[in-house]
């Protein structure tokens, strides 16, 4: 039912207190999906899910109609790691957020394919599929399934064009394993999402790279960084390089078959998020009644 029930629309939502916090959050800001992180996204070390906590976050889930529940792995997995150390800490790191994930009953966890200092693209592709292929191994993925994130390409980071992530799909053939494309990172990475003939060309870059039916989720992210800056900063949406006209394209209908869109936009306040949502919205109605 996923696909076909139309917009499926939500925020990264902050785990504050328990991780069922942000179902909450989501729900009470009208959304119909949630994105967030399993245990504090800077460190190392996560806490262990405590049994009642898994149940109460599943029976909230269903409670509250989120669907698809998405978890954002922690920053400091490197994937890509050509550092014997981190390559081994980041392996471990990502194992142990599949399994909470599974465990949580999430329907995606996405990642970033990570940074490849020291040594060429072509390997640290081979790394990073290496990786998760390890971290995979021997366990019962259920209903999860795995997104790689496309990336803005700051600095070493792999997977900031779609051909990077079509290269670790296709290492990654027996793996559950789809894509997440966020917007600011494709415009930071120098794909024109702005004009019309723009976007038409990144899509058509999908469909022959990853192909456009492993996009399982938008970010739906403005940025202030300008084309092709190879920088992350997010912005509100319609407020910066991307601009209103462009969102209204990207989320009208037939473009994307992917319908669930998660807002990571700056928040200091729910406010800033009702506003970001509230423009997504009117983007959506205005392009359905055209
Ligand atoms: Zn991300
Ligand atoms: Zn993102």
């Amino acid at each position: 039912m996923r696909a076909k029930d139309g917009i499926r629309l939500g925020i990264h939502a902050s785990i504050s207190g328990e991780l069922a916090h942000a179902l909450r959050e989501a729900a009470e800001l009208g959304c119909q999906t949630v994105q967030l992180f399993s245990r504090n996204p800077r460190g190392w070390e996560a806490r262990a899910l405590a049994r009642a906590e898994v149940w109460t976050f599943r029976r909230e889930r269903e409670r509250l109609g989120l669907d698809p529940v998405i978890i954002h792995a922690p920053y400091l997995i490197n994937l890509a790691a050509v550092d014997p150390a981190v390559r081994e800490r980041s392996v471990g790191a990502f194992r142990q957020e599949i399994r909470r994930a599974i465990r949580l009953g999430a329907d995606y966890l996405v990642v970033h394919p990570g940074s490849a200092r020291g040594c060429a693209l072509e390997e640290g592709i081979r790394a990073c599929a290496r990786a998760i292929r390890r971290a995979v191994r021997g366990m019962r993925m259920g209903a999860l399934r795995l997104l790689l994130e496309n990336t803005a390409g700051q600095g070493h980071q792999i997977g900031w064009r779609f051909e990077h992530l079509a290269a670790l799909l296709e290492e990654l053939a027996d793996v559950p394993i789809g894509v997440c494309v966020d917007t600011a990172h494709a415009f930071a990475a120098g794909y024109d999402l702005v004009t019309e003939t723009g976007l038409a060309q990144m899509l058509a870059e999908i469909r022959t790279t990853v192909g456009m039916e492993r996009v399982h989720v938008l970010h739906l992210n403005d940025t202030r960084v300008p084309r092709g800056g190879r920088v992350d900063r997010h912005w509100h949406v319609g407020e910066g390089h991307i601009g209103a006209e462009a969102f209204r394209r990207i989320v009208s209908g037939a473009l994307f078959p992917a319908r669930s869109f998660i807002l990571e936009t700056p928040r200091r306040s729910l406010q800033d998020d009702r506003r970001n949502l509230a423009r997504v919205r009117a983007w959506v109605a205005s392009a359905a009644s055209v």
